[in-house]
């Protein structure tokens, strides 16, 4: 956050590449609402030339995701995320972050406050489908009630699955599963299904104690000193494992801000140990997809893969949750053309834009239709709840799941967790 507010983007030539990836721009049409306009803007306030009061710059940089998808597609190698973060914190100092925000990133990061109000939350969800709606009210219900378990037609599964012995290989290598803040209030069947299946592919789990929240909601909307108290935490926690542990995340907003630990804790006394976690962390589909996972039962289901942002374009993880998908026999996981555009969540974004969020969600959700899915797969839980809240006001019953809930579904098929 010390770096100069335009470092990282002097490589940016204005080709306009990035123009086509952004989902703003491919909303608003406006230039200042592309990546190259709001580079311009940060170079313009990083040299005096523009105020931050000017001609709605605060507003073209709120527009902004944060979901990355300018930086694999520019040719110049501009970092653009880190820029974006050091104004989104410049701007924190100069306005306060929304309250809503602020409370949704406390009961995150305050684990006290989470244990109060995450089983209130999964109460609620129960009945929060049938008010789900369009409105601003309905998409928040709608966004608890997607955090459920789906409940996947069963004769579907029935049918093409035989009951087989399935050989789980013997445990060797060490994993830890990152827990999170969301993940363990709300997706905790994620979890459950996440360990069941590296046990199953010779996995063996240790539990780290005293982890919490990564912080990356902080850091997206300039929390700064928040999010560098969430990674000191987790590096401390997840340090004191053994250097041969791998630490698997199976929400793909956490795997990409710890793998960034080293940057945010740079000149921190924990830096090192924030890099070398850093280089330890793996989203659960990379660790999976290395070991070749082994084949469970068959599937009859048509699963539509919608990549995470943070998977996609921050981590460049790109075929590995397909090779999941596909170890299945009966899958053949579709990408629709919408699949590679960021849902709208964004973090806090679906709080602090709704309008703009519904309008990008609104293009996924129609491609969504077209194609027809059983089950949409995407491996982050603010992605399952967005485009599941996008379905259920549009009236599909598409659930929105992990990768590994699907391969879990097979094994269980084929009996691997009988007895
Ligand atoms: S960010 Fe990259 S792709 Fe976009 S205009 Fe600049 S150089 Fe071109
Ligand atoms: S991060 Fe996403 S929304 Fe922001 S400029 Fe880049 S592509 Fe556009």
């Amino acid at each position: 956050v010390n770096a100069p507010l335009a470092a990282g983007l002097e490589p940016c030539v204005h080709c306009g590449f990035c123009l086509q990836s952004c989902p703003t721009y491919l909303v608003t049409g406006d230039e200042a609402d592309s990546p190259r306009g709001r580079i311009v803007l940060l170079r313009e306030l990083a040299a005096g030339r523009l105020d931050w009061s000017e001609g709605g710059v605060t507003t073209h940089l709120d527009r902004c995701l944060g979901c990355r998808a300018c930086e694999p597609v520019c040719p110049s190698g501009v970092s653009y995320a880190p820029a974006l973060e050091r104004a989104r914190h410049a701007l924190s100092t100069r306005r306060a972050v929304p309250l809503l925000v602020r409370l949704v990133h406390a009961v995150m990061a305050e684990r006290r406050l989470g244990r109060l109000l995450f089983p209130l939350a999964r109460l609620l969800r129960r009945g929060a489908r049938w008010l789900a709606g369009d409105s601003r009210l309905g998409l928040a219900l709608g966004m608890l009630a997607a955090s459920r378990p789906a409940r996947v037609n069963a004769p579907s599964l029935g049918e093409a699955a035989p009951r087989a012995s399935l050989a789980t290989r013997s445990h060797t290598a060490p994993v830890a599963l990152f827990r999170g803040c969301i993940m363990d209030g709300l997706f905790g069947h994620v979890h459950g299904a996440a360990e069941r299946v590296l046990r199953v592919n010779g996995f063996s789990l240790v539990e780290a104690d005293d982890q919490g929240c990564c912080g990356a909601l902080h850091a997206h909307a300039g929390q700064h000193e928040e999010a560098v108290a969430l990674a000191r935490r987790n590096v401390m926690a997840l340090g004191s494992l053994g250097s041969d542990t791998a630490i698997a995340v199976d929400a793909a907003g956490c795997s990409a801000m710890l793998k960034e630990y080293g940057r945010l804790l740079s000149g921190d006394p924990l830096e090192a140990s924030a890099r070398a976690l850093a280089a330890r962390v793996r989203d659960v589909t990379e660790l999976l997809a290395d070991a070749t996972p082994t084949p469970g039962a068959p599937l009859a289901l048509r699963v539509a893969y919608d990549p995470p942002c943070h998977l996609l374009h921050a981590q460049g993880v790109d075929t590995e949750p397909e090779v999941l998908l596909r170890t299945v026999a009966g899958i053949a996981p579709l990408r629709h053309h919408e699949a590679e555009v960021c849902c709208g969540s964004a973090g806090s974004y679906s709080l602090s834009q709704p309008g703009l969020s519904r309008t990008v969600l609104a293009r996924k959700v129609a491609a969504i239709m077209e194609a027809k899915p059983d089950v949409v797969a995407s491996g982050n839980p603010g992605c399952a709840m967005q485009i599941g809240a996008g379905l259920l006001a549009a009236g599909a019953t598409i659930p929105v799941v992990h990768p590994v809930e699907i391969l879990d579904w097979s094994y269980r098929s084929a009996g691997a967790y009988a007895g």
